[in-house]
């Protein structure tokens, strides 16, 4: 068992059936969350609590960088990273004003097949694990040698539909004898699981939600988004007004602009409508190209178009910043590439 997937209270229920005293569980869960695996540089632990681990098949594993992208423009890094299984998935590393944040994987591949996304072009290979998730950010911390101090669920995959190990992911990073990290400093993106999104109002309150909206009426949603069939835009927009009455916070829609698709002005208009009065943000985001999909993106005078229009209905909006323009295979295609080889 890899003790990534244990928070620190779970790791001393672990080792005191083992027979070892509890503090070394404390000591052994900070050393990992400073991304030190290999016992020999466990400071301060001795060698006979590692052997009792290692005897007993508990050990600390972090992914693999397979390969690794740094942008010359504003040091953004991408990380092809390999799971103990040889699962791949893609981390990201972005600095901003407020600090170091690190998009990961929550899924190797996905199976809500939106037609844009490269993440779900092959389907779903598996669901990463909560010790694969924190792994991730514990290998790119390592790699880049700097700390992070906010967390993005925006990778590959559907975290809602991974939802144990989720939860489990989030206590692990959030506990106070490891990384520590504020649930304000984490973000979930989804494509609109209502169940989900109703138990993680309630699990979660805390943790910011951001939800794939990228269409105005079922029929265009369903043709990009197979997830709305399921869960139409009404629904799910009664579901983040639910989210929003029990947790009083602000939910993120990420709109993602696409050519002739989703970007004109009747398109906007609707927008504006369907959002006005609810507790939110819009985040307009431009198209990443995926090779071998037809999309291109909104144009760029679209994207602060939309921005000041929404702006002007009260409805506040920003639009993404392009990090890493020139490593900028859209998330999810240097996975796909390196399976191809
Ligand atoms: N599965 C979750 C989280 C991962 S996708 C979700 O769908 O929300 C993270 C974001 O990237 C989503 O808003 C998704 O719609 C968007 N996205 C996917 N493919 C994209 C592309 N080619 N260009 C721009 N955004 C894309
Ligand atoms: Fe999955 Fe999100 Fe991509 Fe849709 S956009 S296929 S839900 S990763």
């Amino acid at each position: 068992m890899n003790l990534l997937n244990l928070t620190s209270e779970e790791l001393r229920t672990e080792m005191s059936r083992l027979g070892l005293e509890k503090y070394r569980a404390d000591q052994v869960f900070k050393w990992v969350s400073k991304g030190v695996t290999d016992p020999g540089r466990m400071g301060g632990v001795p060698a006979r609590v590692m052997d009792a681990l290692r005897e007993n098949g508990v050990y600390a594993a972090l992914p693999k960088v397979v390969r690794s992208q740094t942008s010359e423009h504003d040091g953004t890094v991408k990380c092809l990273m390999e799971m103990e299984d040889g699962v791949r998935v893609e981390t990201v590393f972005m600095k901003y004003k407020y600090g170091n944040s690190v998009c990961i994987s929550s899924q190797a591949g996905c199976r809500m097949g939106c037609v844009f996304c490269a993440s779900g072009m092959n389907g779903l290979e598996r669901s990463l694990t909560a010790g694969e998730m924190y792994g991730q950010i514990l290998a790119i911390e390592n790699e880049t040698n700097e700390k992070i101090s906010h967390v993005v669920v925006m990778g590959i995959g559907e975290p809602m539909d991974n939802y144990e190990s989720l939860s489990a992911f989030l206590n692990i990073m959030n506990d106070p004898k490891g990384k520590n990290l504020s649930m304000r400093n984490i973000t979930v993106s989804t494509s609109g699981l209502i169940p989900k999104i109703d138990r993680f109002g309630s699990d979660f309150p805390q943790v910011n939600l951001a939800i794939s909206l990228h269409a105005v009426t079922d029929e265009e949603r369903s043709a990009l988004m197979p997830v709305n069939k399921a869960y139409p835009l009404k629904d799910l927009l009664e579901a983040v007004r639910r989210y929003t009455d029990k947790t009083h916070r602000r939910v993120t829609f990420e709109y993602t602009l696409i050519r002739g698709v989703n970007d004109d002005d009747e398109h906007l208009r609707k927008l504006a409508a369907l959002l006005k009065g609810m507790l939110c943000h819009v985040n307009l985001i431009p198209l990443n190209k995926v090779r071998g999909k037809e999309y291109e993106p909104g144009r760029e005078r679209t994207a602060q178009e939309f921005r000041e229009e929404l702006e002007k209905h009260g409805i506040p909006a920003t639009v993404r910043r392009e990090l890493g323009s020139d490593i900028d295979a859209a998330c999810g295609q240097l996975r796909l590439s390196s399976d191809n080889k």
